[in-house]
């Protein structure tokens, strides 16, 4: 029995989320779902979008699952998504992009991890309005980034490249000129390098990088980044492989681990049964896999493959001319898991 968080989230989180659980359950593996509102919703119900409640959860029972989370542009309250990163110091997000048969997308043999670091960088928080006479006349950032952090999300991403026996690892960066911050997380990235010889190591400039994905994305294995880059090369290798429908994320730190999809609240199709359940339960997979229960995590995974491949149980981004949506994607996905299952 696995004691999990579940954070249904805002806009299309909740459908996407409940299709996710009824999966994980379709294995026969026992969860015991802990329900918390957080995000927009929270604000509704409880005046604040992180309830103390949530955070007691999460302490207690280390593993979450969660769904997208509504952050308004410009103004109002902080990303609760990094707040919660910040709280439980998660400092490493996993993102892997892997090609799927049956998408539109231009590449195929696609098989990325980007590791980012989490919870430095501009995403410190640390920013200010510059007021004179009452006016707004200039705002500051200050994007944090410390030796130890980069040291310790180059390590992770070594790490992980040599668990699951992948052959590169490139450090993207912009050292020619924010050569404090991304310098030295450069030199971080070449000095934790030397511990890990049988592993190739190489280093682009971000903008650089960006380009070369959308023209050879296949000469990219483990790309490890600061904070903002790998928030919007992430975007770009889920584009790769077909969009934000089919890409998740695991936020990981030493206690908590916290598992949710790339994309975000969707409000443009909330309620219309047209969101990709695939991000989310892809987060299951990882969940999964993080728990040891390997054999789940294969079986709902070849279930996600063929089900893509097919087109027919297909949400709109999959096929255009498919009939089907989120539910109907969620009953054939439980069916197949099941069957997988042997039940
Ligand atoms: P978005 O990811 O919500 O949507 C971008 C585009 O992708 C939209 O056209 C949307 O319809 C489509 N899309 C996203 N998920 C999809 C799915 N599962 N199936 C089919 N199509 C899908 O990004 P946005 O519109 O820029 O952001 C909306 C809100 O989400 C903002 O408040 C943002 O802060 C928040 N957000 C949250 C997270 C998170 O909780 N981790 C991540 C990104 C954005």
């Amino acid at each position: 029995m696995y004691n999990v968080t579940l954070i249904p989230g805002d806009g299309i989180g909740p459908s996407v989320i409940d299709v996710a659980v009824h999966v994980l359950e379709a294995t026969g593996i026992q969860f015991n779902w802990d329900k918390q509102t957080a995000g927009m919703a929270a604000v509704y119900e409880h005046g604040t979008p992180i309830p103390d409640q949530v955070i007691e959860s999460i302490r207690k029972n280390k593993l979450v699952l969660k769904g997208p989370l509504t952050t308004p542009v410009g103004g109002g309250y902080r990303s609760v998504n990094v707040a919660l990163r910040q709280e439980f110091q998660l400092y490493a997000n996993q993102r892997p992009a892997v090609s799927f048969t049956g998408t539109e997308s231009t590449f195929k043999n696609v098989d990325i991890t980007l590791i980012r670091e989490n919870i430095e960088g501009l995403y410190a928080g640390i920013e200010h309005d510059i007021i004179v006479e009452n006016e707004k006349i200039a705002a500051e950032s200050i994007a944090l980034i410390t030796k130890k952090g980069s040291e310790r999300i180059c390590r992770f991403a070594f790490e992980y490249a040599k668990k699951h026996k992948r052959k590169k690892v490139t450090a993207v960066h912009k050292a020619n000129i924010l050569k404090c911050t991304t310098g030295m997380f450069l030199q971080a990235a070449r000095d934790v390098a030397k511990d890990y010889p049988d592993i190739e190591f190489d280093d682009k400039i971000i903008d650089a990088c960006a380009m070369q994905l959308v023209m050879e994305p296949q000469s990219y294995d483990v790309i490890v980044t600061t904070n903002l880059f790998g928030d919007i090369l992430s975007d770009l290798t889920a584009g790769l492989i077909g969009g934000l429908g089919l890409t998740a994320g695991a936020n990981i730190g030493k206690d908590v681990a916290l598992f949710e999809a790339v994309h975000g609240s969707a409000p443009d199709i909330t309620g219309q049964n047209k969101a990709n359940p695939i991000a989310v339960i892809k987060a299951a997979v990882m969940l999964l896999r993080h728990v040891g229960e390997n054999k789940a995590a294969k079986v709902i995974d070849t279930a996600i493959h063929d089900i893509v491949s097919e087109r027919k149980f297909v949400t709109p981004d999959l096929n255009p001319r498919t009939k089907y949506g989120t539910r109907e994607m969620g009953v054939e996905l439980i069916s197949r898991v099941k069957k997988g299952m042997g039940k």
